[in-house]
């Protein structure tokens, strides 16, 4: 009789002592070895500020506004939580659903090649993990709309952008090939997925003196990188800003419009 309450203490003993003791995962469940959360963050901003010195900077950005925005927004939580450790790379990487985030450079590149001005309206097209767009976001006193047509990550991105604080940014679900015409005219447009011609909707949908920024190309191989200006009475002006590899742009409006686009110089 004793011996088994003795065994019956021991029992709860143990039991409370397993319950008390902390388990091996960190609260992150990131595991055992990885570095607390606040010096989780410390580091990532390091790797953030060394990208934007060694990669940005000296690639040739000299936007300050842009450069600010590249040191601000945490790249690291855009990507799927097993690329953490090369969020700061130059390299696109894969964010599910056979797509991509862009490399660094060609972010920071593009949203310079918009000369983004204070009240300016801009539309993004191919939103993916919502990281171009919290760039654009950055950039003072612009207003930023952004379409993404797989439904997944249209729903990803718009609640990650939320999470981060980004709640002014419009998100929509759907085919970008046509723009957003209930908010036309924007002052600017970026691509960021890559058609075989330029999208008519979106050079209609190109405020005068707006800037359109796309990649162009057949799907499946480089494209170009261009700059359109759109000059009074809308005639477009045409800049190469060189060659790029980007995803297609995909859905219908591409596929039916292919003689209809707006042709290439
Ligand atoms: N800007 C994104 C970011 O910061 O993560 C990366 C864009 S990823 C290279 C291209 C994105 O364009 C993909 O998410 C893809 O689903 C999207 N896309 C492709 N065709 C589209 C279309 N017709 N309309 C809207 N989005 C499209």
């Amino acid at each position: 009789m004793l011996s088994n309450l003795t065994l019956a203490l021991m029992l709860l003993f143990t039991a409370l002592l397993a319950a008390l003791t902390p388990a091996c995962a960190s609260p992150s469940g990131v595991g055992p070895t990885a570095p607390p959360p606040d010096e989780e963050a410390d580091i990532f901003t390091q790797q953030r500020e060394s990208m934007v010195i060694e990669t940005i900077e000296r690639r040739g950005i000299t936007d300050e506004r842009v450069l600010k925005a590249m040191r601000t927004v945490p790249r690291h939580l855009f990507v799927p939580e097993d690329q953490r450790d090369h969020a700061y790379g130059d390299y696109p990487l894969p964010i599910g659903y056979g797509q991509t985030i862009s490399q660094p450079y060609i972010v920071a590149l593009m949203t310079q090649l918009l000369e983004l001005k204070e009240g300016d309206k801009v539309l993004e097209i191919g939103t993916g993990s919502g990281y171009q767009a919290a760039i654009l976001a950055e950039i003072p006193g612009v207003e930023v709309y952004t379409i993404e047509i797989i439904p997944a990550l249209a729903k990803s991105a718009r609640e990650r952008l939320e999470s981060l604080g980004y709640t002014s940014i419009h998100c929509k679900e759907g085919d970008g090939y046509y723009g957003w015409p209930e908010h036309a005219p924007f002052d600017a447009i970026i691509v960021t997925a890559a058609p075989d011609h330029v999208p008519q909707p979106l050079v209609d949908q190109l405020a005068e003196g707006g800037r359109l920024v796309i990649p162009v190309g057949p799907p499946g191989s480089y494209q170009t990188l261009w700059k359109f200006v759109k000059r009074p009475g809308g005639e477009l002006q045409a800049f190469n800003m060189g060659g790029v590899a980007f995803v297609p742009l995909t859905g219908e409006g591409v596929k039916e419009s292919r003689e209809h686009g707006w042709p290439l110089p």
